[in-house]
């Protein structure tokens, strides 16, 4: 493998623990072409979960919530995106909201600090009304000036103003920081090296990622990715995990023994390289659509700097819609810290292939492992 770029991650035994939440939220019906490019035959729609992350410091009895998925009463959502999902056909599914599926289990809920909006899009921004008044609301960069207000002051925003009434918002402000992670700039936010915010723009205002110590000795880092990928085939193959010659687990049948030959997938790389990522973030979104892309350029700038971080096996890359994650992850209540040790990055690495096999003719039955469904739209895809 190609010598491992240089993060320069500072050096702490402090950590949080983890858990990846299942927000209960489902958008099932998009168009990928509308994120990412090029069209693959048969990866026709997707079906996305919205995952949320549950952080617990509990050395300093100090908890966050990153991401909220979508809110349960979605038909409050502003009426230019409800009648967006209905003329493109897409499918809410919300039976919950998230401090429901956190205090189903027993969460302080009451005392979590902070809920942090990934970016301000109505499938990560929940309703953070339905959590207390002295619960804090963190943003990342500009999304004040440039996103603010929200609904109905702004027609046009994919947020509402109840998210924020009376409540603290903190905007993040990377350029009082002088750390980097990698070619990250970041903000450590409770000043031990346990948690971490990552600045990484393109796909929305103000869009930040997550980057949580969950061992040290040996260090091993979850990495809350909203929505700066939408596939994993955004981010792989790259550089540092080049497409094998041979696949395992096989990505059609994960508990097959033989290997899936690497050639298969020849014809969808770009470039004829092994080491690009199949996808790019689409640059025009198909006829009659809007643009899900604040700057699909920068998207895809950010995206290889986070190639940098995926390239270690210690650093699991876990995006909010990466329904892959739900056949390796063991989800909230659970927490993920022991990721490292269960191997879920070498797992999930090459699962996102079982998109593609109708692209490459594999005539089998693709098949799950752990209690994934596939989802299929209703009325055919
Ligand atoms: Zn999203």
């Amino acid at each position: 493998m190609a010598t491992l770029p240089e993060l320069n991650i500072p050096a702490s035994t402090s950590t949080v623990d983890v858990s990846i939440v299942n927000t209960t939220g489902i958008l099932r019906g998009l168009d990928p072409s509308r994120f990412f490019l090029p069209k693959i035959p048969g990866h026709d729609y997707l079906a996305t979960p919205c995952f949320a992350f549950l952080l617990q410091h509990p050395a300093l009895d100090r908890s966050l919530v990153f991401d909220l998925g979508m809110r349960k009463d979605y038909w409050n959502w502003p009426p230019h995106l409800l009648g967006f999902f209905e003329k493109a056909n897409v499918d809410i599914i919300a039976p919950k909201g998230i401090r429901e599926v956190l205090d189903e289990h027993g969460v302080d809920t009451k005392r979590i600090e902070a809920v942090i909006w990934s970016h301000s899009h109505f499938d990560h921004t929940g309703d953070p009304a339905t959590f207390e008044p002295s619960t804090a609301l963190i943003v990342g960069p500009g999304t004040k000036e440039k996103l603010f207000p929200g609904y109905p002051a702004n027609p046009n925003a994919r947020f509402l103003e109840s998210d924020y009434a009376g409540r603290e918002v903190r905007e993040l402000d990377f350029a009082a920081s002088t750390l980097r992670i990698g070619q990250f700039r970041a903000i450590d936010y409770f000043g031990d090296g346990s948690f971490y915010f990552l600045d990484s723009p393109g796909h929305c205002i103000g869009h930040v990622c997550g980057f949580a110590r969950v061992t040290s000795s040996p260090d091993s880092f979850v990495l809350m990715g909203g929505d700066v990928i939408h596939h994993d085939g955004e981010l792989r193959p790259h550089h540092w995990h080049p497409l094998p010659d041979a696949i395992l687990p096989h990505p059609f049948a994960p508990l097959s023994t033989t290997p899936c030959p690497g050639s298969l997938f020849d014809a969808l790389l770009r470039d004829g390289s092994r080491e690009e990522p199949i996808y790019l973030p689409s640059l025009e979104p198909p006829p009659g659509q809007r643009a899900v892309h604040e700057d699909p350029a920068l998207a895809a700038a950010t995206i290889r700097r986070l190639q940098e971080l995926d390239a270690y096996d210690n650093i699991l890359v876990a995006a909010a819609h990466n329904h892959y994650l739900l056949q390796v992850a063991d989800f909230f209540p659970a927490k993920a810290n022991g990721f490292a040790a269960a191997g879920w990055t070498r797992k999930l690495r090459w699962k996102f292939l079982a998109d593609f096999a109708k692209a490459v003719g594999y005539e089998g039955e693709v098949t799950a492992t752990g209690d994934y469904t596939p989802l299929p739209k209703e009325g055919g895809a």
